[in-house]
């Protein structure tokens, strides 16, 4: 069965204007990564809009409107400091959320093993009634919801290894015990969140890292705590929060690591979804800034989704 990769050209279309990290030109440069004769059997799909019940299993239809009014017809306008709209930003969030949905009706019914969403804007800021962080909706949390609803998933589990902690995907799995969620992300460091004592019901593990710390503090806060708490989970779906800026070129953190780090976690979240979840896996882009460092990432991580589908 083939790796599924999703993206759309409507996700080019949301511009955060200036000098904005976040920007078009990152999935650009991932796509042109994976335009290598290496990638060439990943099976290609543009990303459908999403259905906007899909969208309200997670946020207030009074917040998925006032987003779709804030909507600007020209320019930006800014719904926090750091996160802004565009005349495109609409289209591109229903792209985004879009294929994570699909990539989970996609993996859920067989037709393939496992999916990487090339997609913008991120999601794991988004809280269920806030826009935050670079986020509008939060793709992962709205596709393990879908997975629920419509799949019959019993337990879904989300892990996150961008470098900012997924506060929207801990605060939408917070008091239910068939959701997981965890990340590894640096401490002090946007947005605040993810202390180790923030447990949910006994459903979210966090390993908070400092700045500085490399390689190996960020493998063994896997291998300690948040693999094994995975494995005890069981989930019969799993989905990761693939940010990779805590890559050491990235410009916004510290955890120097490098690309064979994401290869690495990657591989262990691999085994854990064969044990568990028969090996399903959606993984969706959330952060990472520096061009060169996200794509040589981004291939490694989807090198190793396509080995485990092979
Ligand atoms: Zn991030």
């Amino acid at each position: 069965m083939p790796t599924l990769l999703l993206t759309h050209p409507d996700c080019l279309k949301h511009d955060n204007g200036g000098y904005h990290p976040e920007r078009p030109e990152r999935l650009r440069a991932i796509e042109e990564a994976l335009a290598s004769e290496t990638f060439a059997s990943l099976k290609r799909e543009e990303a459908p809009v999403v259905e906007i019940a899909a969208i309200e299993r997670l946020h207030p239809s009074r917040y998925v409107e006032a987003i779709h009014r804030a909507l600007p017809v020209k320019g930006n306008v800014w719904l926090d400091p750091d996160t802004a709209m565009s005349p495109g930003s609409w289209n591109a969030a229903l792209r985004a959320a879009g294929a994570a949905v699909y990539a989970v009706d996609q993996v859920m019914s067989g037709g393939v093993k496992n999916a990487f969403c090339a997609v913008r804007p991120p999601g794991h800021h988004a809280e269920p009634a806030r826009a935050m962080g670079f986020c509008l909706f939060n793709n992962v949390a709205i596709a393990a919801l879908h997975a629920r609803q419509k799949h019959g998933a019993e337990r879904v589990a989300v892990v996150d290894f961008d470098v900012h902690h997924g506060n929207g995907t801990q605060s939408a799995f917070w008091s239910d015990k068939d959701l997981f969620y965890g990340s590894t992300h640096q401490m002090p460091l946007f947005p605040g969140t993810g202390a180790a004592y923030e447990t949910g019901v006994g459903n979210v593990f966090n390993a908070p890292l400092h700045a500085g710390d490399g390689s190996k503090r960020f493998r063994d806060a896997y291998g300690a705590r948040i693999l094994p708490a995975l494995d005890a989970f069981r989930p019969d779906l799993l989905l990761i929060s693939a940010g990779f800026d805590a890559h050491r070129d990235d410009p916004l953190a510290h955890i120097e690591l490098d690309e064979t780090d994401f290869a690495w976690i990657t591989e262990r979240l691999v085994e854990a979804a064969e044990k568990h979840a028969g090996g399903r896996i959606v993984a969706t882009l959330e952060g990472g800034y520096n061009l060169e460092a996200l794509s040589r990432s981004a291939a490694a991580h989807v090198g190793v989704l396509m080995r485990a589908s092979s």
